[in-house]
């Protein structure tokens, strides 16, 4: 069984999608990290994301793992142990466009279903409804309002020993949503068969609750 989560960043997403994919026993897929890891490997190697046939190969040629349980699981790129530096500032600035080549995410797509298959597992990232898992027996589309996205940004930031005000990830999440939604290929979008869940006002527990009572019904 898949179950897809789709929404913009600050909306519950990742950590909501662990704690249901943890409940259930099913594996988790952060399809998110993998294409921070391939935004890492371009700025590190200054290749610039207007450069599509270099970054074809530079995808093709990296390799992505997860390794352990949730919730220590680490990104690995090329052997190395990725899982911060993929959270920087920088790669977040970046990633919206680096996500945006077709090839990159063809690629990615490819592995992402690999992934999948043959296990029960909870995708998430932005389309995952639409494009990797369109028959996913359940399909769930997270939002929040940007205030509460921004306050919820802002607490990840403090973990990782930086400080940015309200007003600035307010600024940064609608940036990165208009990038998200507006892109051609594969944006962010709202599938018809999904059920939208608002964030802004449920607590983590709810909102877990919720979601593991929907995919019980459907399992
Ligand atoms: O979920 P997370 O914030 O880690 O995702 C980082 C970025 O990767 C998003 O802003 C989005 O641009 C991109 N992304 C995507 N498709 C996915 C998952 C993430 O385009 N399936």
């Amino acid at each position: 069984m898949i179950i897809a989560i789709d929404g913009p960043a600050g909306s519950g997403k990742s950590s909501t999608a662990k704690a249901v994919a943890q409940k259930l026993g099913f594996q988790h897929i952060d399809t998110g990290a993998m294409y921070r890891v391939i935004t890492l490997k371009a700025l590190r190697q200054h290749v610039s994301f207007r450069d599509e046939a270099k970054m074809g190969s530079l995808t093709q040629n990296t390799k992505i793992e997860f390794d352990g349980f949730i919730p220590n699981v680490k990104v690995i790129m090329d052997g190395e142990d990725v899982s911060k530096e993929i959270r920087s500032d920088d790669v977040t600035k970046n990633v919206s466009d680096y996500c945006a080549i077709k090839i990159v995410r063809e690629l990615l797509v490819e592995q992402q279903r690999n992934i999948a298959k043959g296990k029960n597992s909870v995708a998430e990232g932005r389309d995952m409804a639409s494009v990797v898992f369109p028959d996913a027996e359940l399909k769930i589309f997270m939002t929040a309002n940007v205030e509460t996205r921004a306050k919820r940004r802002q607490k990840d930031f403090e973990k990782l020993g930086v400080k940015k005000t309200i007003e600035e990830l307010s600024a940064e999440i609608e940036a990165r949503d208009k990038k998200d939604s507006s892109r051609k290929n594969s944006p962010l979008c709202k599938t018809e068969d999904s059920i939208e869940i608002d964030t802004s006002n449920l607590s983590f527990e709810e909102q877990t609750q919720k979601i593991i009572g929907l995919a019980k019904k459907k399992i």
